[in-house]
């Protein structure tokens, strides 16, 4: 059994707590900013034990120097030069324990090319774990920065084939946003419209939309539908369409969001 919390940074970035009931170890996931990452260890009463790192962005490493000053934990990550502080280097074989689970590796270089996420399927946890940083959001993908549209989309497709009910742990809040392209791409998509009202009564609570499912990203999520006929004609109809192959899909698909 693990606890995965919330950590808020910066504008909309989630840097993930976990930790485990009867025990005060705890490992974060990308921590961007050190200083809500230590409250959070004193409002919980938790030591830091490790880190784990999916890629090199400012926003998901920022915090590395001051957490390692307070505390020297192992820092597990992709082989990446511009992640000087990674202790351990983790790539797709490799399998590591957070807290009494096994996470193993998924390499998923896109929107950089290190970019790794972590996976676990571990029997006693409730359901399958996702941590996947910027390459799978909630209804979208994080913007290819270091990759091309087939390594994108065949990362995206490593994490649609995981099992339909992983919560999935990305690190940003940008579900509406996401939601709104999606809609624009799948407007006959009554599953999209129910989750479009859903995250919204969540967010007008101010709660975080995340973790979503594998599941729910398989039906709502257009990056993960480019065999579907209406993410294909809305595409035509916006005169983006280059070629019908799905990683030709997902790249005008990719284009169009990044001009919504
Ligand atoms: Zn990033």
């Amino acid at each position: 059994m693990l606890q995965i919390e919330p950590v808020k940074a910066f504008q909309d970035n989630y840097i993930w707590l976990i930790s485990a009931p009867g025990s005060n170890n705890a490992f974060v996931v990308d921590p961007g900013d050190a200083n809500p990452v230590i409250s959070a260890l004193q409002d919980a009463g938790k030591t830091l034990v490790g880190i784990l790192i999916t890629h090199h962005h400012a926003d998901h490493i920022g915090g590395l120097d001051t957490l390692l000053r307070h505390q020297q934990v192992p820092v597990y990550g992709p082989p990446s030069q511009r992640i000087v502080q990674i202790s351990n280097t983790v790539t797709e074989s490799s399998s590591i324990d957070v807290l009494g689970h096994s996470f193993r590796i998924l390499e998923v270089p896109g929107h950089t090319r290190e970019h790794i996420a972590w996976f676990s399927d571990d029997p006693a946890l409730a359901h399958p774990v996702l941590f996947c940083g910027d390459t799978l959001f909630a209804a979208g993908c994080g913007r290819m920065f270091e990759g091309s549209p087939p390594q994108m989309h065949t990362s995206l497709q490593k994490l649609a084939a995981l099992p339909a009910d992983t919560a999935v742990y990305c690190a940003h809040e940008y579900t509406m946003g996401n939601l709104r392209f999606a809609k624009a791409a799948m407007p006959d998509n009554r599953n999209l419209q129910v989750r479009y009202r859903q995250e919204q009564a969540k967010r007008d609570q101010g709660l975080p939309t995340i973790p979503s499912t594998i599941g729910a990203e398989l039906e709502t999520n257009p990056f993960l539908r480019c065999n579907d006929a209406q993410v294909v004609a809305s595409l035509a109809a916006e005169s983006r369409l280059e070629g019908s192959e799905p990683w030709q899909v997902f790249g005008a698909l990719r284009r169009w969001k990044d001009d919504f």
